[in-house]
Protein backbone atom coordinates (compact mmCIF):
# COMPACT_ATOMS: atom_id res chain seq x y z
CA UNK A 1 0.00 0.00 0.00
CA UNK A 2 1.64 3.51 -0.91
CA UNK A 3 -1.34 5.68 0.70
CA UNK A 4 -2.75 7.65 -1.55
CA UNK A 5 -0.16 7.54 -3.83
CA UNK A 6 0.18 11.26 -3.04
CA UNK A 7 4.12 11.20 -2.71
CA UNK A 8 5.87 14.54 -2.89
CA UNK A 9 8.60 12.24 -4.72
CA UNK A 10 8.79 14.79 -7.69
CA UNK A 11 11.37 16.66 -5.38
CA UNK A 12 14.32 14.93 -5.55
CA UNK A 13 15.28 15.17 -2.11
CA UNK A 14 12.75 12.36 -0.99
CA UNK A 15 13.26 8.96 -2.11
CA UNK A 16 12.64 5.37 -1.11
CA UNK A 17 15.23 3.89 1.60
CA UNK A 18 15.85 0.42 2.17
CA UNK A 19 13.13 0.15 4.17
CA UNK A 20 10.00 1.70 2.67
CA UNK A 21 10.06 -1.88 0.67
CA UNK A 22 9.82 -3.46 3.81
CA UNK A 23 7.11 -1.14 5.61
CA UNK A 24 4.59 -0.50 2.81
CA UNK A 25 4.94 -3.80 0.45
CA UNK A 26 1.83 -5.07 -0.37
CA UNK A 27 3.19 -8.28 0.91
CA UNK A 28 2.62 -8.22 4.17
CA UNK A 29 1.59 -11.40 5.74
CA UNK A 30 -0.76 -12.05 8.20
CA UNK A 31 0.11 -14.03 10.99
CA UNK A 32 -2.10 -17.20 11.75
CA UNK A 33 -4.60 -16.92 15.14
CA UNK A 34 -3.09 -16.54 18.45
CA UNK A 35 0.21 -15.51 16.74
CA UNK A 36 2.29 -12.27 16.75
CA UNK A 37 -0.05 -9.48 15.76
CA UNK A 38 1.33 -8.08 12.35
CA UNK A 39 2.31 -4.68 13.71
CA UNK A 40 5.11 -6.14 15.77
CA UNK A 41 6.29 -8.44 13.32
CA UNK A 42 6.70 -5.39 11.44
CA UNK A 43 8.33 -3.42 14.00
CA UNK A 44 10.91 -7.13 14.40
CA UNK A 45 11.97 -6.91 10.84
CA UNK A 46 12.81 -2.74 11.03
CA UNK A 47 14.61 -3.58 14.30
CA UNK A 48 16.73 -6.12 12.05
CA UNK A 49 18.36 -3.22 9.60
CA UNK A 50 21.31 -2.20 10.09
CA UNK A 51 20.50 1.65 9.97
CA UNK A 52 23.74 2.05 12.94
CA UNK A 53 26.23 4.53 12.76
CA UNK A 54 29.37 4.81 11.94
CA UNK A 55 27.85 3.50 8.78
CA UNK A 56 24.19 3.22 9.17
CA UNK A 57 22.97 1.36 5.98
CA UNK A 58 19.83 3.82 5.00
CA UNK A 59 19.83 1.59 2.03
CA UNK A 60 20.89 4.32 -0.40
CA UNK A 61 22.11 1.59 -3.32
CA UNK A 62 18.52 1.14 -3.91
CA UNK A 63 17.23 4.75 -3.66
CA UNK A 64 15.26 5.76 -6.29
CA UNK A 65 17.30 9.32 -6.61
CA UNK A 66 19.91 10.36 -4.41
CA UNK A 67 20.22 13.15 -2.49
CA UNK A 68 21.66 16.11 -3.54
CA UNK A 69 22.55 17.69 -0.96
CA UNK A 70 24.09 14.99 1.00
CA UNK A 71 25.09 12.20 -0.82
CA UNK A 72 24.65 9.16 0.57
CA UNK A 73 21.15 9.70 2.80
CA UNK A 74 18.03 9.39 2.55
CA UNK A 75 15.18 11.81 3.36
CA UNK A 76 11.71 10.01 2.61
CA UNK A 77 8.70 11.48 3.04
CA UNK A 78 4.75 10.18 2.75
CA UNK A 79 2.08 12.37 2.30
CA UNK A 80 -1.62 11.86 2.92
CA UNK A 81 -3.32 14.70 1.89
CA UNK A 82 -5.88 16.32 3.80
CA UNK A 83 -9.26 17.32 2.88
CA UNK A 84 -8.39 20.89 2.74
CA UNK A 85 -4.59 20.79 1.58
CA UNK A 86 -4.60 24.64 1.74
CA UNK A 87 -4.43 24.17 5.90
CA UNK A 88 -1.27 23.72 7.33
CA UNK A 89 0.39 19.94 7.84
CA UNK A 90 0.95 17.73 10.58
CA UNK A 91 3.99 15.89 10.37
CA UNK A 92 5.18 12.79 12.15
CA UNK A 93 8.80 12.72 11.97
CA UNK A 94 10.96 10.26 13.30
CA UNK A 95 14.85 9.31 12.33
CA UNK A 96 16.08 6.15 10.74
CA UNK A 97 19.55 5.69 12.27
CA UNK A 98 20.45 4.12 15.45
CA UNK A 99 23.15 4.37 17.82
CA UNK A 100 26.20 1.55 17.80
CA UNK A 101 26.24 -1.17 20.43
CA UNK A 102 28.97 -2.88 22.79
CA UNK A 103 27.32 -6.06 21.44
CA UNK A 104 29.21 -8.32 24.45
CA UNK A 105 27.12 -6.41 26.95
CA UNK A 106 23.62 -7.94 25.26
CA UNK A 107 22.13 -10.29 26.15
CA UNK A 108 20.51 -11.16 22.97
CA UNK A 109 22.13 -10.19 19.35
CA UNK A 110 21.18 -6.39 19.21
CA UNK A 111 19.93 -6.96 15.49
CA UNK A 112 18.07 -9.99 15.51
CA UNK A 113 14.62 -8.46 17.58
CA UNK A 114 14.66 -11.30 19.84
CA UNK A 115 11.64 -11.36 21.75
CA UNK A 116 11.43 -13.43 25.61
CA UNK A 117 8.59 -14.86 27.32
CA UNK A 118 7.57 -11.79 28.65
CA UNK A 119 7.19 -10.06 25.51
CA UNK A 120 9.80 -7.93 25.81
CA UNK A 121 11.62 -7.45 22.35
CA UNK A 122 15.32 -6.45 22.39
CA UNK A 123 17.00 -4.21 19.81
CA UNK A 124 19.17 -1.21 18.98
CA UNK A 125 16.63 1.34 18.34
CA UNK A 126 13.38 -0.07 19.78
CA UNK A 127 12.97 2.61 22.11
CA UNK A 128 15.06 5.23 20.09
CA UNK A 129 13.20 5.58 17.77
CA UNK A 130 11.85 2.41 15.53
CA UNK A 131 8.88 2.37 17.57
CA UNK A 132 7.53 4.69 17.12
CA UNK A 133 8.45 4.91 13.25
CA UNK A 134 6.44 1.81 12.79
CA UNK A 135 3.17 3.28 15.73
CA UNK A 136 2.88 5.72 13.19
CA UNK A 137 2.65 3.88 9.97
CA UNK A 138 0.44 1.32 11.64
CA UNK A 139 -1.61 4.07 13.33
CA UNK A 140 -2.18 5.41 9.75
CA UNK A 141 -2.69 2.02 7.97
CA UNK A 142 -5.67 1.52 10.69
CA UNK A 143 -6.99 4.70 10.05
CA UNK A 144 -7.00 4.69 6.75
CA UNK A 145 -8.68 0.65 6.60
CA UNK A 146 -11.21 2.30 8.50
CA UNK A 147 -12.15 4.76 5.52
CA UNK A 148 -10.81 7.78 7.46
CA UNK A 149 -9.95 11.27 5.83
CA UNK A 150 -8.89 14.49 7.93
CA UNK A 151 -9.14 18.40 7.20
CA UNK A 152 -5.24 18.47 7.48
CA UNK A 153 -2.51 16.82 5.24
CA UNK A 154 -0.51 14.34 7.23
CA UNK A 155 3.50 13.80 6.21
CA UNK A 156 4.99 10.91 7.72
CA UNK A 157 8.97 12.33 7.40
CA UNK A 158 11.43 9.98 7.89
CA UNK A 159 14.81 11.52 8.91
CA UNK A 160 18.88 10.00 9.06
CA UNK A 161 21.41 11.25 11.32
CA UNK A 162 19.77 12.48 13.79
CA UNK A 163 21.96 10.78 16.05
CA UNK A 164 25.30 12.29 15.09
CA UNK A 165 23.63 16.07 15.23
CA UNK A 166 21.15 16.06 12.08
CA UNK A 167 23.83 18.09 10.02
CA UNK A 168 22.97 15.97 7.03
CA UNK A 169 19.80 15.10 7.76
CA UNK A 170 17.09 17.95 9.20
CA UNK A 171 19.51 20.79 10.23
CA UNK A 172 20.10 21.03 6.56
CA UNK A 173 16.95 20.29 5.21
CA UNK A 174 14.58 23.04 6.82
CA UNK A 175 16.84 25.24 4.50
CA UNK A 176 15.89 23.34 2.06
CA UNK A 177 12.83 24.77 -0.31
CA UNK A 178 11.15 21.48 0.33
CA UNK A 179 10.93 21.91 3.53
CA UNK A 180 8.74 25.12 3.07
CA UNK A 181 6.33 23.39 0.74
CA UNK A 182 5.45 20.77 3.47
CA UNK A 183 3.70 23.93 5.14
CA UNK A 184 3.73 22.54 8.59
CA UNK A 185 1.99 23.92 11.43
CA UNK A 186 2.65 21.02 14.12
CA UNK A 187 4.98 18.49 14.38
CA UNK A 188 5.35 15.22 16.75
CA UNK A 189 9.02 13.51 17.22
CA UNK A 190 10.52 11.47 19.77
CA UNK A 191 10.54 11.87 23.53
CA UNK A 192 11.65 8.92 26.23
CA UNK A 193 10.38 6.25 27.87
CA UNK A 194 9.32 6.66 31.44
CA UNK A 195 9.41 4.24 34.48
CA UNK A 196 5.45 4.95 35.51
CA UNK A 197 1.91 4.64 34.05
CA UNK A 198 2.47 8.35 32.77
CA UNK A 199 3.85 9.29 29.01
CA UNK A 200 6.43 11.66 29.20
CA UNK A 201 5.82 14.97 26.48
CA UNK A 202 8.76 17.24 25.78
CA UNK A 203 7.98 20.95 25.06
CA UNK A 204 11.46 22.18 24.31
CA UNK A 205 15.34 20.72 24.71
CA UNK A 206 17.90 22.31 26.51
CA UNK A 207 20.64 24.25 23.97
CA UNK A 208 23.96 22.19 23.81
CA UNK A 209 27.04 24.48 24.21
CA UNK A 210 30.40 22.59 23.04
CA UNK A 211 33.28 25.11 24.56
CA UNK A 212 37.08 24.76 24.07
CA UNK A 213 38.96 27.00 26.49
CA UNK A 214 42.58 28.02 25.43
CA UNK A 215 45.16 28.71 28.35
CA UNK A 216 48.65 30.00 27.11
CA UNK A 217 51.16 30.10 28.64
CA UNK A 218 55.10 30.93 29.66
CA UNK A 219 57.17 28.24 28.72
CA UNK A 220 60.23 26.65 29.90
CA UNK A 221 62.15 23.73 31.76
CA UNK A 222 59.94 21.77 34.33
CA UNK A 223 62.86 22.21 37.07
CA UNK A 224 62.03 26.01 37.89
CA UNK A 225 59.27 27.70 38.63
CA UNK A 226 58.03 29.21 36.04
CA UNK A 227 55.61 32.37 36.18
CA UNK A 228 52.33 32.15 34.63
CA UNK A 229 52.04 29.02 33.12
CA UNK A 230 49.05 27.67 31.59
CA UNK A 231 48.31 25.22 34.20
CA UNK A 232 47.68 27.34 36.80
CA UNK A 233 45.19 28.81 34.68
CA UNK A 234 43.87 25.88 33.31
CA UNK A 235 43.40 24.93 36.82
CA UNK A 236 41.58 28.31 37.82
CA UNK A 237 39.37 27.56 34.48
CA UNK A 238 38.49 24.03 35.26
CA UNK A 239 37.48 25.35 38.79
CA UNK A 240 35.22 27.99 37.91
CA UNK A 241 32.97 25.24 35.27
CA UNK A 242 33.57 22.38 38.05
CA UNK A 243 32.06 24.34 40.88
CA UNK A 244 29.40 25.38 38.91
CA UNK A 245 28.45 21.83 37.95
CA UNK A 246 28.67 21.21 41.76
CA UNK A 247 25.83 24.19 42.65
CA UNK A 248 23.47 22.54 39.85
CA UNK A 249 23.70 19.12 40.93
CA UNK A 250 22.84 20.15 44.38
CA UNK A 251 20.10 22.29 42.73
CA UNK A 252 18.71 18.74 41.11
CA UNK A 253 19.09 16.70 43.79
CA UNK A 254 17.39 19.30 45.99
CA UNK A 255 14.34 19.87 44.44
CA UNK A 256 11.69 17.85 44.03
CA UNK A 257 10.48 18.93 40.89
CA UNK A 258 13.52 19.27 38.91
CA UNK A 259 14.26 17.41 36.30
CA UNK A 260 17.62 16.96 34.14
CA UNK A 261 16.20 19.45 31.65
CA UNK A 262 15.52 22.04 34.28
CA UNK A 263 19.13 22.22 35.54
CA UNK A 264 22.79 23.40 33.23
CA UNK A 265 24.99 19.95 32.89
CA UNK A 266 28.64 20.59 32.99
CA UNK A 267 31.00 18.18 31.70
CA UNK A 268 34.63 18.11 31.10
CA UNK A 269 34.96 16.26 28.15
CA UNK A 270 38.99 16.73 26.55
CA UNK A 271 42.01 18.27 27.65
CA UNK A 272 45.07 18.93 25.59
CA UNK A 273 48.54 20.12 25.88
CA UNK A 274 52.31 19.24 26.69
CA UNK A 275 55.05 17.72 24.57
CA UNK A 276 57.57 16.45 27.23
CA UNK A 277 57.83 15.90 30.72
CA UNK A 278 60.04 18.11 31.45
CA UNK A 279 58.84 20.91 29.01
CA UNK A 280 55.86 23.58 29.95
CA UNK A 281 53.70 24.23 27.72
CA UNK A 282 52.68 27.27 25.79
CA UNK A 283 49.09 26.24 25.90
CA UNK A 284 46.91 24.05 27.70
CA UNK A 285 42.84 23.99 26.35
CA UNK A 286 39.95 22.31 27.80
CA UNK A 287 36.75 21.40 26.55
CA UNK A 288 33.06 21.35 28.35
CA UNK A 289 29.76 19.99 26.76
CA UNK A 290 27.17 22.08 28.30
CA UNK A 291 23.21 21.55 28.42
CA UNK A 292 21.41 24.97 29.13
CA UNK A 293 17.76 24.99 29.80
CA UNK A 294 15.67 27.46 27.82
CA UNK A 295 14.75 29.25 30.63
CA UNK A 296 17.99 30.70 31.26
CA UNK A 297 19.51 33.83 30.01
CA UNK A 298 21.92 32.86 27.19
CA UNK A 299 23.52 36.73 27.55
CA UNK A 300 24.22 36.58 30.97
CA UNK A 301 25.61 33.42 30.56
CA UNK A 302 28.35 33.53 28.45
CA UNK A 303 29.11 36.46 30.63
CA UNK A 304 29.65 34.29 33.21
CA UNK A 305 31.86 32.11 31.41
CA UNK A 306 33.86 35.21 29.92
CA UNK A 307 34.52 35.85 33.66
CA UNK A 308 35.44 33.35 34.55
CA UNK A 309 38.22 32.75 31.50
CA UNK A 310 39.38 36.59 32.63
CA UNK A 311 39.85 35.47 36.31
CA UNK A 312 41.77 32.50 34.96
CA UNK A 313 43.84 35.03 32.88
CA UNK A 314 43.87 37.71 30.68
CA UNK A 315 44.99 35.81 27.60
CA UNK A 316 42.66 33.19 28.58
CA UNK A 317 39.91 32.99 25.49
CA UNK A 318 37.63 30.49 24.40
CA UNK A 319 35.65 29.41 21.25
CA UNK A 320 32.45 27.73 20.39
CA UNK A 321 32.18 24.03 18.56
CA UNK A 322 28.99 24.14 18.62
CA UNK A 323 26.43 27.44 20.61
CA UNK A 324 22.60 26.69 19.91
CA UNK A 325 20.85 29.54 21.30
CA UNK A 326 17.15 28.16 20.67
CA UNK A 327 15.28 29.35 23.34
CA UNK A 328 11.55 28.55 21.86
CA UNK A 329 9.53 26.24 23.26
CA UNK A 330 6.67 24.82 22.22
CA UNK A 331 3.16 25.97 24.39
CA UNK A 332 1.41 23.76 26.78
CA UNK A 333 -1.11 26.47 27.45
CA UNK A 334 -4.94 25.00 27.31
CA UNK A 335 -5.23 27.87 24.85
CA UNK A 336 -3.19 26.59 22.47
CA UNK A 337 -4.98 24.97 19.57
CA UNK A 338 -2.47 21.91 19.19
CA UNK A 339 -1.87 21.66 22.76
CA UNK A 340 -5.19 21.46 23.15
CA UNK A 341 -5.91 19.03 20.64
CA UNK A 342 -3.04 16.69 21.83
CA UNK A 343 -4.26 16.52 25.71
CA UNK A 344 -7.51 16.93 25.73
CA UNK A 345 -7.34 13.52 23.41
CA UNK A 346 -4.71 11.93 25.98
CA UNK A 347 -7.38 13.24 28.99
CA UNK A 348 -10.00 11.45 27.37
CA UNK A 349 -8.11 8.05 27.02
CA UNK A 350 -7.33 8.60 30.59
CA UNK A 351 -3.56 8.93 29.61
CA UNK A 352 -1.42 11.20 32.47
CA UNK A 353 1.06 13.58 30.81
CA UNK A 354 4.34 14.79 32.33
CA UNK A 355 5.47 17.73 31.42
CA UNK A 356 9.18 18.36 30.42
CA UNK A 357 12.22 19.85 28.65
CA UNK A 358 14.09 17.44 26.89
CA UNK A 359 17.37 16.64 28.63
CA UNK A 360 19.63 16.38 25.47
CA UNK A 361 19.07 17.11 21.96
CA UNK A 362 16.66 15.29 18.68
CA UNK A 363 15.49 16.65 15.70
CA UNK A 364 12.78 19.02 17.07
CA UNK A 365 15.27 21.97 17.98
CA UNK A 366 15.57 22.49 14.31
CA UNK A 367 11.88 22.54 13.86
CA UNK A 368 11.53 24.67 16.57
CA UNK A 369 14.42 27.43 15.84
CA UNK A 370 12.05 27.29 12.17
CA UNK A 371 9.48 28.79 14.86
CA UNK A 372 7.10 25.57 14.35
CA UNK A 373 5.63 24.04 17.57
CA UNK A 374 6.94 20.32 17.90
CA UNK A 375 6.20 17.89 20.83
CA UNK A 376 8.61 15.09 21.56
CA UNK A 377 6.59 12.22 22.19
CA UNK A 378 7.52 8.31 22.74
CA UNK A 379 4.25 6.20 23.45
CA UNK A 380 6.42 4.14 26.26
CA UNK A 381 5.45 4.50 29.99
CA UNK A 382 6.02 1.41 32.48
CA UNK A 383 9.48 1.34 30.26
CA UNK A 384 12.49 2.08 32.08
CA UNK A 385 14.72 4.76 30.02
CA UNK A 386 17.18 2.58 27.88
CA UNK A 387 17.95 4.23 24.81
CA UNK A 388 21.86 4.40 23.48
CA UNK A 389 22.18 1.46 26.78
CA UNK A 390 22.39 -2.07 26.07
CA UNK A 391 19.76 -4.54 26.23
CA UNK A 392 17.38 -1.64 24.87
CA UNK A 393 13.72 -3.08 24.39
CA UNK A 394 10.41 -2.24 24.81
CA UNK A 395 7.40 -4.69 25.45
CA UNK A 396 5.28 -5.77 22.97
CA UNK A 397 2.11 -4.74 24.69
CA UNK A 398 3.53 -1.01 25.60
CA UNK A 399 4.05 -1.14 21.61
CA UNK A 400 0.83 -1.99 20.59
CA UNK A 401 -1.18 0.26 23.17
CA UNK A 402 0.88 2.89 21.60
CA UNK A 403 -0.27 2.45 18.09
CA UNK A 404 -3.77 2.86 19.83
CA UNK A 405 -2.45 6.50 21.41
CA UNK A 406 -1.77 7.70 17.52
CA UNK A 407 -5.07 6.41 15.89
CA UNK A 408 -6.62 8.90 18.44
CA UNK A 409 -3.57 11.49 18.36
CA UNK A 410 -3.30 11.52 14.51
CA UNK A 411 -7.36 12.61 13.68
CA UNK A 412 -7.34 14.70 16.49
CA UNK A 413 -4.33 17.16 15.29
CA UNK A 414 -5.16 16.90 11.49
CA UNK A 415 -8.91 17.96 12.46
CA UNK A 416 -7.56 21.05 14.55
CA UNK A 417 -10.26 23.98 12.91
CA UNK A 418 -8.43 26.34 10.97
CA UNK A 419 -6.62 29.13 12.73
CA UNK A 420 -6.53 32.82 12.43
CA UNK A 421 -4.51 33.53 9.32
CA UNK A 422 -5.63 30.47 7.63
CA UNK A 423 -8.62 31.60 6.26
ZN1 LIG B 1 16.32 9.32 18.93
Amino acid sequence: EKTNGNFISEAHYCSTPQCWGLLFSSGRKANGPGTEDPSVTLFREYLRLKTVHPEPDYGTSETLLPCPVCPGRVVAIITWVGSRPELKSVVLNSHTDVVPVYEEHWKHDPFAAVKDEHGNIYGRGSQDMKCVTIQYIEAIRRLKAAGKRFSRTIHLTFFPDEEVGGHKGMETFVKHPEFQKLNIGFALDEGLANPTNAYTVFYGERNPWWITVRCPGSPGHGSRFVENTAAEKLRRVINSFLEFREKEKHRLNTNECFTLGDVTTVNMTMVKGGVAYNVIPAEMDVSFDLRIPPTVNLQEFEVKIKAWCKEAGEDVTYDFAQKHMDQNFTSTEESDPWWHAFSSTCKAMNVTLKKEIFPAATDSRFIREEGLPAIGFSPMNLTPILLHDHNEYLNEQVFLRGIQVYERLVPALASVPPLSGEE
